[in-house]
């Protein structure tokens, strides 16, 4: 995966669980509505990132190819 990332999560499907910042603490945290926001715009610690990516139950957070703009995380 030698293309540059992007982090995206789309706050509107964030039901707040915290699993993301807790799984991935150098990417994401939880703002002060509670949901998730992203520290940085492109991956910091990708496997975590995945990881939290791959347990978000609403699927709120992916990651994507930034030059054709395809997600790469989850993968399925
Ligand atoms: S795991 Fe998903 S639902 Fe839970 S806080 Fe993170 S983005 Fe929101």
């Amino acid at each position: 995966m030698s293309a540059p990332l992007e982090s995206r999560v789309d706050r509107t499907r964030c039901v707040g669980t915290g699993a993301c910042a807790a799984t991935a603490p150098a990417d994401l945290t939880l703002g002060p509505d509670g949901r998730a926001e992203l520290l940085a715009p492109t991956p910091v610690h990708l496997g975590q990132l995945t990881d939290a990516a791959e347990l978000c139950p609403v699927e709120a957070i992916t990651i994507h190819r930034t030059d054709t703009g395809e997600q790469v995380v989850p993968a399925w």
